[in-house]
């Protein structure tokens, strides 16, 4: 229907969005020993992106190769009703341009969203560049160029990226925005780039929504505001809001 189609941008976080806890740590948790985690989670010395990077070449350097991390990446688990979110943007796909917005790097993320047969519906992804070369049997990490936010992690502000990626594509200024999230590297985004128009979606009981209860945080905030526990609820927010 004319009218209904892609006007809407749903931006979706990773960690304890997506899924239950934090792939990234999941990963390093699993497969380091406790001194080996202690080295490339130094975060006085290394920033996420650098952290990362130090995991995989670790991993290489004790011959480790990707297919001993895939069970891991694979053993993640969507929070509650988030399939059901992913089966109705699915019906609904001409409505949302949908974005992954991640801290994380890409590889697992993406890995995971593969396996779980919903990566064909995200349309862009934002996150710290990383792949898996042909021939090759380790991920390699690139870094993005360098933003200039104090707020968040030196690797990667989401705002900064977020608005990259409208710069590349005017149309979308428009669109509502809808950013389901629930930690504190999504508040500068919702502070910074969104509209009285648009509607941040945050995980109640989550460090956003703790941040939400003190007014030098939410006095930043002009969009709606709305919590959600469960992916059945966000449903619901996106019938209400488009
Ligand atoms: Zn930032």
């Amino acid at each position: 229907m004319e009218g209904e189609e892609e006007k809407n941008l749903l931006l979706f976080d990773f960690d304890g969005t997506l899924v239950d806890g934090d792939i990234i740590f999941t990963m390093f948790e699993k497969t380091l020993s406790k001194e080996d985690y202690a080295s490339v989670t130094d975060f006085e010395h290394l920033n996420y992106a650098e952290a990362i990077d130090k995991y995989y070449k670790l991993m290489k350097s004790y011959n480790k190769t990707m297919s001993d991390i895939h069970p891991i990446l694979e053993g993640m688990k969507f929070n509650e009703g988030i399939p059901d979110l992913f089966t109705y943007i699915r019906e609904n796909k001409k409505k949302f341009i949908v974005l992954l917005i991640t801290g994380d790097d890409l590889y697992p993320t993406t890995y995971f969203l593969k396996k779980k047969g919903i990566l064909d519906l995200f349309d862009y992804f934002i996150g710290i560049p990383s792949k898996l070369e042909d021939g090759e049997t380790m991920v390699k990490v690139t870094y993005l160029s360098p933003h200039d936010c104090n707020y968040c992690d030196k690797s990667l502000c989401k705002n900064y990226e977020f608005k990259k990626l409208i710069e590349k594509n005017e149309k979308f200024k428009n669109y509502k925005l809808f950013f389901i999230c629930d930690g504190w590297n999504d508040y500068c985004l919702a502070s910074q780039s969104m509209k009285n128009t648009d509607v941040v979606v945050i995980r109640e009981g989550f460090k956003f929504s703790n941040m939400m209860k003190e007014e030098k945080f939410n006095k930043n905030i002009k969009s709606n505001v709305v919590y959600w526990q469960n992916g059945k609820e966000i449903i619901e927010y996106l019938k209400k809001y488009t």
